[in-house]
């Protein structure tokens, strides 16, 4: 449990964007029923927000209006541009947490010049090394973001990690491998207990309680066994925050007077069955 022992943190998601008229069926690897035949399942895309009033820690960074267009995305608003709801400016952050390099979550970075990067060794590994010859796996990987971040290491910006690790005082990242090798997660101490940003180790809430996959994914069996990990590391299914799932913004009570923004330090909005996501069949 969070406690006396950590400071506490406000966590935040910004809802900048979603793929809409995405059928249900490309959201899981198997069909086993858990959707209705035909429905549409859409997706959001999040980047969030640890703070208090000592820390200011990002995790991800969007993806720019450019790469929207290119991938069939709709952006809402810039999500770097969003920070200034914050207070913030991309200038003034001093640490990043890359969860993995797709480009919807590292698709910003060279707008950071002064943060510290903070990404998994097997993450660099994967996006450097042989596996982009195949164009399915390179697919959600964009070269500007992959050149950034090696120019960080030259740089000494890019800070590697090699397993669990603290970034600010109480906040760790814990690598949980599946949907790509150095994907991780960022487990977070806050007034309701401890949080996890789940980023892509589960797209949807579906995923991990159905035990169903999402199909863009490195290694089946590691993925199986991170939702294992994510509930060990979360003080109940509400705590873990899955990196895509619209019912997020539906769950959360929105940050006042920001729209867009959702505050996951506080209980969940009643109402919802938790296992459903749109158009879900169960
Ligand atoms: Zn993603």
């Amino acid at each position: 449990m969070a406690n006396d022992a950590h400071p506490v943190y406000e966590v935040l998601a910004l809802r900048f964007g979603t793929h809409d008229d995405r059928p249900a069926r490309d959201n899981f690897l198997v069909d086993e029923g858990q959707f209705t035949p035909g429905s549409d399942m859409p997706m959001d895309f999040y980047l969030w927000v640890i703070r208090n009033d000592r820390h200011f820690l990002l995790v991800d960074t969007g993806f720019p209006e450019e790469m929207a267009e290119r991938r069939g995305r709709t952006l809402f608003r810039d999500p770097v541009d969003a920070l200034t709801d914050l207070g913030m400016t991309a200038d003034e952050v001093s640490d990043v947490v890359i969860t993995h390099m797709h480009y919807d979550h590292a698709g910003n970075l060279d707008r950071f010049p002064h943060a510290r990067i903070h990404l998994q060794e097997d993450e660099l590994r994967f996006c450097t090394g042989p596996a982009m010859r195949h164009r399915v796996v390179r697919k959600p990987f964009e070269p500007i973001n992959i050149n950034t971040a090696v120019q960080g290491l030259f740089e000494d910006q890019l800070v590697l990690h090699s397993g669990q690790s603290e970034i600010i005082p109480g906040v760790t990242v814990h690598p949980v491998p599946g949907h790509t090798p150095g994907t991780q997660v960022v487990q977070v101490p806050t007034a309701r207990g401890w949080v996890v940003l789940a980023s892509d180790a589960t797209h949807l809430w579906a995923n991990i309680r159905l035990r169903s996959p999402f199909p863009i994914l490195d290694h089946l069996t590691p993925m199986l066994e991170g939702y294992d990990r994510i509930e060990a590391l979360a003080d109940g299914d509400d705590h873990i925050i899955p990196g895509h799932d619209p019912q997020v913004a539906l769950r959360f009570p929105q940050l006042p007077g920001s729209p867009g923004w959702f505050c996951l330090h506080e209980p969940v909005l009643d109402g919802i069955d938790a296992a459903r996501t749109a158009g879900a069949a169960r």
